[in-house]
Formats: structure tokens, C-alpha cells, sequence
């Protein structure tokens, strides 16, 4: 049997506060895993299983990564963050193996939150797979997924795809990814959550968040960071060659702002 490096094990100190926006999708994660944990009984008189399968899907830098992480933290579980890609990788030839042991060592370290990401890469619809080795992967994955809601076991797996469309139709049954949530772009009151995420700690000056979050529309969180950080960098560099360092201000964040494409334009 291959085992599967410990290493890929985390355990994350983010959490969801540290997470803007996405309300009811960190709640529908709660329900699977947080509230199972934390109220077994509860949760077998009621005859709900703890765990199972999400999907999650939408636009790169929204968040996807980030809220999987911070959903362990949130539910103090091991955290495994693994790419179909890495997976064919490990050893050519040996995927549906390499998938197994990552669940052996998922199993090892419950409760436990699998993030699987780019999930659509395992092909269209199955008769059309062109590689041999993606069908055996992906049927290991449905009895990974099937093992696991038969077992009722302490794993919680995220799936995470850009393209929702291209992902096998067997994956997306009842009792496998069969919750489909949609991680969208940040709208206004998640633009501003963010934006007090990343400048909270930094000494500021009235701030207009309301402001700044309208002038970021189709904004994804991660370019929403780096305006923070391009906005920072500027001030500091003021800093440097004053030597009179100052809050950061809104005209800061304006100015960082219009120098960064934002990525969700498309979505
Ligand atoms: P991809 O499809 O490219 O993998 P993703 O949806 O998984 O994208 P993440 O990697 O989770 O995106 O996001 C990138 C970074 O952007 C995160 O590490 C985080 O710093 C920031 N970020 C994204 N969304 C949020 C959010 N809602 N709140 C706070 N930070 C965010």
C-alpha cells in the first residue's frame, strides 16, 4: 500500500472570520461538518450524516482555497489541499493508489477536510475520457466518495472546479458531490468585508469601505488583497523617504486600485 506523505496534513489557523462574504456557503459547511462534530447525538437522532461531498465552483481568486482552509480551522480539522494534477503526479501510472493513501491519511487524521481542486480535469463525460488513466482515477474517487458516506466517517471533501460544466455527471450523485455551491464574486457588503480583512491591522484613516468597495466591482478577494498591499507598499515607500510614516487613507486605496485589472470580468 502507498502511503501518503504526512506532510500534506495541515492544520490551519485561519478561520471563517477570516473569510469575507460567503455567508450561507460557510453555514452549509457548518451543517456537513462544525455542528456534526460538535453535537454527535443530535446528529444521529435526526439520522443526518457528518461529512460527505460539496462542490464548489466559480471564478479563480474568489476564495474557494481560502474558505476550505478556513472551514478546518473553523472545525479544528486536518486539512488536506490536493490538485487532480498533483495527484497524476505523484507517480505516473499509480493515481487511483496516490488518491487512496491521501484518503487512508485523511482517514488517519479525522476529523479531516479533503480539498480537491481542479476537479473538472478528470474529463468530460466518462465514454469520452481520452486517457485511460482518468477513468481509473475518477472511478477511485467515486468509491473514495462512496466509502466515505457509507462509513460515516469524520471527512468532509471539497471539490473545486472553474468550470462546473466539465465535471464528470457520476461525481455529481446523490451521496457524492451532490451539493453545488457557487463562490461568486464578492458583491458589495463581501467587497467591504474584505477590504476590512486586510486593513484592519494596518494603522488607517477614515477609511470610506463604502466607497472603495463600489469602485471594485468584479473585484475578486485576491485582487481586492493586492490593492491593499499595492496601497501599503506606497505608503511605505512615503515612509521610507520621509521618515514620518502615516495612516493609510482612502485616496491610497483609490489610487492602488486603478492599477489592478479586475479578474472576474467574464463572470
Ligand atoms: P482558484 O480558482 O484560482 O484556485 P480560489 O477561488 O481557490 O481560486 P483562493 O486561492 O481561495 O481562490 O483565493 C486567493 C486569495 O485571495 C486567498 O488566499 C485570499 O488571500 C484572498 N481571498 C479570496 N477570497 C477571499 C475572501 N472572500 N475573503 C478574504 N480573502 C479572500
Amino acid at each position: 500500500e502507498m502511503e501518503a506523505d504526512q506532510e500534506l496534513i495541515e492544520q490551519p489557523t485561519i478561520s471563517f472570520k477570516d473569510v469575507g462574504g460567503l455567508e450561507e456557503i460557510k453555514e452549509q459547511i457548518r451543517m456537513q461538518i462544525l455542528y456534526p462534530l460538535q453535537q454527535p447525538a443530535l446528529f444521529q437522532r435526526f439520522g443526518k450524516r457528518i461529512g460527505g461531498g460539496i462542490l464548489l465552483y466559480g471564478p479563480p481568486g474568489c476564495g474557494k482555497t481560502f474558505l476550505a482552509r478556513a472551514a478546518a480551522g473553523e472545525s479544528q480539522c486536518s486539512f488536506i489541499n490536493i490538485a487532480i494534477h498533483d495527484i497524476l503526479d505523484m507517480y505516473i501510472g499509480n493515481s487511483e493508489k496516490n488518491l487512496h493513501g491521501i484518503f487512508e491519511l485523511a482517514r488517519r487524521n479525522r476529523p479531516a477536510i479533503v480539498f480537491i481542486d481542479e476537479l473538472d480535469a478528470l474529463g468530460g463525460s466518462r465514454q469520452q475520457m481520452r486517457f485511460h488513466g482518468l477513468r481509473i482515477l475518477t472511478n477511485q474517487l467515486l468509491l473514495e466518495l462512496d466509502s466515505i458516506a457509507a462509513n460515516n466517517s469524520e471527512i468532509l471533501v471539497l471539490g473545486a472546479t472553474n468550470s462546473p460544466w466539465f465535471v464528470d455527471s457520476s461525481l455529481r450523485r446523490p451521496g457524492r458531490f451532490d451539493r453545488i455551491l457557487f463562490v461568486p464574486p464578492p458583491d458589495l457588503e463581501a467587497r467591504c468585508a474584505i477590504l476590512r480583512i486586510y486593513l484592519e491591522e494596518k494603522p488607517t484613516e477614515a477609511i470610506d469601505y463604502p466607497q472603495l468597495a463600489r469602485q471594485m466591482e468584479k473585484f475578486s478577494g485576491a485582487d481586492i488583497r493586492a490593492v491593499c498591499e499595492r496601497a501599503t507598499e506606497a505608503v511605505l515607500s512615503e515612509a521610507i523617504k520621509t521618515g514620518q510614516p502615516r495612516p493609510l487613507r482612502t485616496s491610497d486605496l483609490l489610487a492602488a486600485l486603478k492599477q489592478i485589472r479586475p479578474s472576474t470580468l467574464e463572470w
